[in-house]
């Protein structure tokens, strides 16, 4: 197959991996800036250009697109959907992973277990709100946060209350949780492609520390998830709609919670903590799901 993958830094571990891995299976691969992309939009046809030159022929599209791109990369995204071009992780599945609130919404109205949540928007609700959520200590979390960095622990019931205002008065969006204390700082990274858990990480925040992403410091270790926990991440991934996603699962004492599902998972700390070829395994199920190459009707030379 000839696969794009949008990234915007050809250099960067995961990128390397994907490339690395499709060209070992035989496959034609090129890295894109999302960026760089840009395109035509008109009813008698679309067309992308790439730094002067038409993009054509790909028969695949494997976004890699940071927190930072989003708006712009599911739009490129979505223009290669339109012409046609397979993707395990269309820009609407992105968008919906992306925003912790959607997400939760609609893992939750499938019976996918999370942590309890809340979201308000008037101050003189959040008595009341946080009331709703239960006993402090509780979780803030910007909607959009990404390797922990909006992630907030409030102790106490004032703390709560002072942060949602603070945050209130910067106009973010932001969502309030209980804690799960007796996960100790810890959580688990799961890998799925496709319908498979195909790698699992256990992390761990660093002593006096909650979250325990590896960009905060945490440490990993390979582990096999438990089939109830296979479950629940393939099924989260599947809800909203992707093909590739690292699920985060938290261990509480009524089983495995979803944290969140990320549609663009980092590749090398589940690769050294797994020992596992991952990019390998997305390749492969890439080229396996990507349907055979017709004639595209909607890009019309001009
Ligand atoms: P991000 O997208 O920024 O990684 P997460 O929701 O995954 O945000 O939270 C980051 C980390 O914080 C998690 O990996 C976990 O260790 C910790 N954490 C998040 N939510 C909770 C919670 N409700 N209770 C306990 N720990 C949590
Ligand atoms: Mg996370």
């Amino acid at each position: 197959m000839k696969l794009a993958i949008l990234s915007r830094n050809s250099s960067l571990y995961s990128t390397r991996r994907l490339v690395e891995a499709a060209r070992e299976a035989g496959h034609v691969v090129r890295v894109l800036d999302p960026l760089r992309c840009y395109m035509r939009i008109a009813s008698e046809g679309f067309a992308m250009h790439y730094k002067g030159k038409p993009l054509t022929g790909f028969d695949a599209v494997l976004p890699r697109i940071g927190a930072s791109v989003t708006r712009y990369g599911s739009a490129v995204l979505r223009q290669f959907e339109l012409m046609g071009t397979y993707t395990p992780n269309p820009s609407d599945a992105i968008l919906r992973a992306r925003d912790k609130l959607r997400a939760h919404q609609l893992m939750a109205a499938e019976g996918i277990r999370m942590p309890v949540t809340v979201f308000g928007d008037n101050p003189d609700d959040t008595s009341d709100l946080l009331k709703l959520l239960g006993p402090s200590p509780h979780v803030i979390k910007l909607t959009e946060s990404s390797q922990g960095a909006g992630v907030i622990l409030a102790e106490k019931l004032s703390a709560s209350r002072g942060i949602t205002e603070a945050l209130r008065g910067l106009y973010a969006n932001f969502l309030v949780q209980e804690f799960i204390a007796e996960a100790k700082g810890a959580d688990l990274r799961c890998f799925v492609v496709g319908d498979k858990v195909i790698a699992a990480m256990r992390r761990q925040a660093p002593a006096g520390e909650f979250r325990s992403n590896l960009h905060r410091g945490g440490s990993a270790v390979g582990v096999k998830a438990s089939k109830a926990e296979v479950e629940v991440a393939v099924r989260a991934t599947q809800v909203l709609g992707l093909g590739v996603a690292g699920v985060d699962l938290i261990r509480s004492d009524r089983g495995p919670l979803v944290l969140e599902v990320n549609a663009s998972p980092g590749l090398e700390g589940i690769e050294s903590a797994s020992k596992k070829d991952v990019a390998g395994e997305i390749v492969r199920f890439v080229a396996q799901a990507c349907p055979p190459k017709k004639p595209s009707r909607t890009v019309r030379k001009k």
